[in-house]
């Protein structure tokens, strides 16, 4: 087993791990041991990354031990929740991770439309117990991508339209802090904490459990794509900037250039009306008719379908490299360099996409919130799939490229979810808003231990052993 890893690569001794694994409900995974690998695979095949150990947790108290030791030990830390970050923040080399996988119960209370979400949850945990309910909140488009990156650095998805991000429609979180205590954060208690951990990533602790708003939807929606011949993606484009321009909240749509199953490019919008089934045919009735599509597969589903229908799409252990900017106007110039940029797409899983952020989460007021460019009206997104290692390259050449050839077209704001360096970390927030969440760092987590991440540094890191950042 992983004796001498245990005790060379970290000089932790099989003791002191002992004494962390007593204190615990949960369980820990030392390399070698049955579950190691399964526990440290992410979505992005590209990261390869071995902690020294792994704590399993199943409570509250099996986190705030696991904080406590990593300190102690002088620990890298790195956070699990769904594993879906592509620069593959879950994970570390040599330090201790805080897998929360276990902790993904979801308490539905139907009267106050609420629900208790553990910080491990999938979003197909949330979608499946609230629509029991027939409720939901927003979440992202991808039922296995995780709660808690996706809602502490935003979260958009198909209900964002009407309800906003799903941090928005969080009304409070059970935190555990870098000195291990375990606080409450809400518009009541530590209001400055709750307005951080509202796009400001797992900067300032690990959240255990989120309560989040619920609103009736479903169970069935009007969803569904057109697919049309890439030869006709710049009306397509320009079809699409025109069809979201005053969309009425019920829908959310994403359009973008992806490979068919046979892994030909073609031009996709993808649709969801959550409203009345009648209302609904009258506001995709343009979407049927433009084209005509080559397909058109918009109808009613139950809400769940659609949320795990492109799950298979980008399968957990292809390797990915993403960039991507905020977007306020779609112009001609920005829809031709989308449209010549893929022409040079190195593989077949490569993607260009644009996804509406939402009219409600426009609305926003930019200072409630640490997510801060309301003004964004669309995320862009160019994503480089690989299979053979021989394409990394090109691959990560191509997505970057593309960030660079939009950075004149577009408004300069970033999505930190999107993020995969940190060098660009402080174009994801107004200046106003880094400068608050640089104070709360300071505060909260003053030595940096949360650092495994989109890291907002303290002013002064008072870091004890590894790097800062990335
Ligand atoms: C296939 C796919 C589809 C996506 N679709 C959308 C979408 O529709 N909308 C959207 O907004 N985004 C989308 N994203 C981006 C997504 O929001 C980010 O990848 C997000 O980081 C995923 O969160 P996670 O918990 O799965 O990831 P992880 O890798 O587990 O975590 C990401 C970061 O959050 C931290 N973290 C996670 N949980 C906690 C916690 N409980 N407490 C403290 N810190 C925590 C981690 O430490 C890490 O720094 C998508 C990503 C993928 C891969």
């Amino acid at each position: 087993m992983g004796d001498t890893y245990r005790t060379t690569s970290t000089g932790l001794s099989l003791a002191t791990v002992e004494q962390l694994r007593r204190s615990l409900s949960g369980q820990i995974l030392l390399h070698g041991d049955p579950g190691y690998d399964e526990a440290r695979t992410v979505w992005n095949g590209m990261i390869d990354k071995r902690p020294a150990l792994i704590v399993r947790c199943t409570s509250t108290s099996d986190v705030a031990a696991g904080v406590k030791f990593a300190r102690e030990q002088e620990l890298l830390v790195a956070v699990r929740g769904g594993g879906h970050s592509a620069a593959g923040h879950a994970v570390c080399d040599d330090g201790l991770m805080i897998d929360l996988s276990l902790m993904n119960d979801v308490q539905v209370d139907p009267e106050k439309q609420t629900a208790r979400v553990g910080g491990g949850a999938l979003w197909a945990d949330v979608d499946r117990t609230t629509q029991g309910h027939g409720l939901a909140t927003t979440g992202g488009t991808f039922s296995g991508t995780g709660v808690g990156g996706l809602t502490l650095g935003g979260g958009f998805g198909f209900l964002s339209g009407k309800y906003g991000l799903a941090c928005d429609n969080l009304l409070s979180a059970e935190v555990v802090t870098a000195d291990g205590s375990v606080l409450t954060a809400s518009n009541d208690q530590n209001a400055d904490l709750f307005w951080g951990l509202r796009g400001g990533g797992g900067n300032f602790g690990v959240v255990t459990s989120f309560e989040f708003q619920l609103y009736p939807v479903g169970p069935t929606v009007l969803a569904g794509m057109v697919v049309h011949p890439i030869e006709r993606a710049k009306e397509a484009f320009q079809f699409y900037r025109e069809f979201t321009r005053n969309n009425p909240d019920e829908l959310n749509a994403i359009a973008g250039i992806v490979p068919s199953p046979e892994g030909m490019p073609t031009f996709v919008i993808l649709a969801c009306y959550n409203g009345s089934m009648e209302e609904g045919e009258e506001v995709v009735r343009p979407l049927r008719e433009f084209g005509p599509p080559l397909m058109d597969g918009i109808g009613p589903m139950p809400y769940t379908t659609l949320q795990s229908m492109f799950d298979e799409a980008f399968p957990t252990g292809l390797s990915y490299y993403w960039k991507g900017r905020l977007v306020e106007e779609i112009t001609d110039d920005l829809i031709d360099t989308i449209i010549e940029h893929y022409e040079h797409a190195p593989t077949p899983f490569s993607v260009i996409n644009l996804q509406q952020l939402g009219n409600a989460t426009n609305r926003v007021p930019k200072e409630a919130t640490a997510f801060s460019h309301r003004d964004g009206r669309y995320d862009l997104l160019a994503m480089g799939g690989w299979q053979d290692p021989s394409e990394a390259d090109a691959s990560i050449q191509w997505a970057r490229d593309f960030y660079e050839h939009t950075g004149p077209l577009t408004s300069g704001g970033l999505y930190v979810n999107s993020l995969i360096e940190n060098d660009t970390l402080q174009s994801a927030y107004r200046d106003e808003s880094f400068e608050r969440l640089v104070a709360l760092k300071d505060k909260y987590d003053p030595t940096n231990l949360f650092r495994n991440n989109a890291n907002i540094a303290p002013s002064a890191p008072i870091s004890s052993t590894s790097e800062i950042g990335d």
